[in-house]
């Protein structure tokens, strides 16, 4: 266990009681002068030292990325490096309760939802993208030429080289194997800038890589901050010749821009306002109990997550009632209690964008239905990030509680009358990652899922992932799809061969 062992292994050498996360350079655990505090969400209390890499250790990171390529990794065959990512995938399975631990150490959230989600999915990735490198062809094209010998053209995949990677602190392993994963099975090198404020499964994931046998170099882990630190550094560096990024639309725009120097490719997973359209032909208990997911799993920390909710104004106040009581029914507490549904926030800072929001919801003039303030949590729990799943209605479309992305357990509840109407409101936003349409009617499901401009629409379900699909933002909320062979489109130079005959 990362945190409760005194013991700690070298990722986490403390002197002390306290257990130090350290960089991952090269095959080996390595720490700096810098470090800085990583506090428990659950009660504000000091977990553990994180070291902050220093530009010459980012440096080593990105030298040592560049070698692995040119090293056994760089000669390994597909079928060897799918080897080596089925062990990775093992490795993280037998140390699954290490994982969980660090995990919910880290961001404070239900052992359930870590123990179904974000571990098991971690391991996943790996196997799903040695399985997709594995199987997929290229193409192949016959010409005709004016001497009648003719030539053939092939397309060959090869790696983009080494690629930076910049991870959120939402679910921290499973969204960093989200990339990891695809860019190991296409033969790049990496290195990892986990969020500051979730270092420990990356740091663990390095033990895990060694065990299996991936050689040094070909994953690395630096940890910090975003500007003017780690994240900075990498981006900015010349040696990183692809980078991939989950995280804030703002961020990502200044990352693109950091890419922009070398033409660099960028991957960007961004934010997002998602609505839920809740028909009056709805299975009523289902779209209830998908749009309590929606907007409160992970405290309401998803980039899928819904904050806007469309009810037809036939069922609105029967809905609305139903969602209220289900709010009411989130059990917040310790992740380990089985009784717990709903973690706290990130972090303090987290919290205090929340509770602006609250506010401004309130100063807006919005009902609020339930919630709208900071929850009596036991003495134990007082210094936690907490605040209270909260619904509002009464604010309309412009406000900025319907506009900008808040990331917490929260949403506004709106009726709506037309099919027209509805698709119109939900369209006229910044962001365009996912929805949610819950209706009977096959016919309208079909339409109004090609008419809202979103990468990812679900109809009566959330959430429910086919890791073979594409994955990604229309509008601000992102450029470019991951997942399944479009993961290959980004981690790999596709290259055509042209053979005269
Ligand atoms: P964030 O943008 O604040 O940070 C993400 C990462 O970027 C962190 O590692 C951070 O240190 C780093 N960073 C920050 N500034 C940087 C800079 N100038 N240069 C380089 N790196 C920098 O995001 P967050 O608060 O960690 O995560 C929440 C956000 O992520 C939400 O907006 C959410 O919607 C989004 N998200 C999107 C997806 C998706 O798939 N579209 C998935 C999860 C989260």
């Amino acid at each position: 266990m990362l945190i409760t062992e005194p013991q700690a292994p070298a990722r986490t050498a403390g002197t002390s009681q306290l257990p130090r996360v350290d960089h991952f350079i090269n095959g080996g655990f390595v720490t700096s002068d810098r470090l800085f505090d990583k506090r428990s969400p659950l009660d504000g209390r000091l977990i553990a030292r994180v070291a902050e890499a220093s530009r010459e250790q980012v440096d080593q990171a990105v030298a040592a990325a560049r070698a692995a390529l040119r090293g056994p990794w760089g000669r390994m065959s597909v079928a060897q490096r799918v080897d080596l990512l089925y062990a990775v995938a093992d490795g993280i399975n037998r140390r699954f309760d290490d994982f969980l631990a660090a995990e919910v150490a880290d961001t404070g959230k239900p052992v359930s939802l870590a123990s179904h989600v974000d571990i098991p999915r971690g391991a996943a990735n790996f196997k799903i993208f040695a399985d997709v490198v594995k199987n997929v062809p290229t193409e192949f094209f016959e010409m005709s030429t004016p001497d009648g010998l003719g030539a053939i053209n092939y397309a060959i995949r090869r790696p983009v080289g080494v690629v930076g990677v910049i991870c959120p602190w939402n679910l921290p392993l499973l969204l960093m194997t989200w990339k990891v994963g695809p860019a190991l099975a296409c033969g790049n090198t990496v290195v990892v800038k986990p969020s500051e404020e979730t270092p420990q499964t990356a740091a663990l994931l390095g033990e895990v890589m060694n065990a299996a046998g991936v050689p040094p170099g070909v994953y690395n882990v630096v940890h910090g901050f975003g500007p003017a630190s780690t994240g900075e550094f990498l981006t900015t560096h010349p040696g990183v010749n692809a980078i991939t990024f989950t995280g804030e639309t703002r961020t990502g725009e200044v990352i693109m821009k950091a890419a922009a120097t070398g033409a660099r490719p960028v991957s960007l997973e961004m934010g997002g306002k998602n609505a839920a359209v809740v028909f009056d032909d709805c299975d009523f208990d289902a779209a209830i109990e998908g749009t309590l997911r929606s907007c409160f799993a992970n405290c309401g920390q998803v980039c899928l997550g819904t904050e806007r909710v469309y009810v037809q104004r036939g069922i609105f106040e029967r809905f609305l009632a139903a969602l209220k009581r289900g709010a009411e029914g989130l059990q917040l507490g310790r992740p380990e209690q089985p009784t717990t549904t709903m973690g706290p926030l990130i972090s303090q800072e987290h919290r205090d964008k929340v509770l602006s929001y609250y506010r401004k919801a309130a100063e807006l003039g919005a009902t609020v239905v339930t919630g709208g303030g900071v929850p009596d949590m036991p003495d134990d729990l007082a210094g936690g990030a907490w605040v209270q799943p909260t619904l509002w209605t009464g604010l309309g479309d412009d406000s900025a509680i319907a506009r900008e992305e808040i990331f917490g357990p929260c949403a506004l509840v709106m009726p709506f009358d037309t099919e027209q109407e509805v698709l119109r409101r939900v369209n006229d936003n910044d962001y365009g990652l996912a929805t949610a349409i819950w209706t009977r009617d096959l016919q309208r499901a079909h339409r109004v899922a090609a008419a809202i401009d979103v990468g990812i629409a679900w109809v009566n379900s959330w959430f429910l992932r086919d890791l073979r699909t594409p994955f990604g933002g229309a509008k601000q909320s992102g450029i470019g799809r991951e997942g399944g062979v479009h993961s290959l489109e980004f981690y790999t130079e596709l290259k055509n061969v042209c053979i005269k005959l």
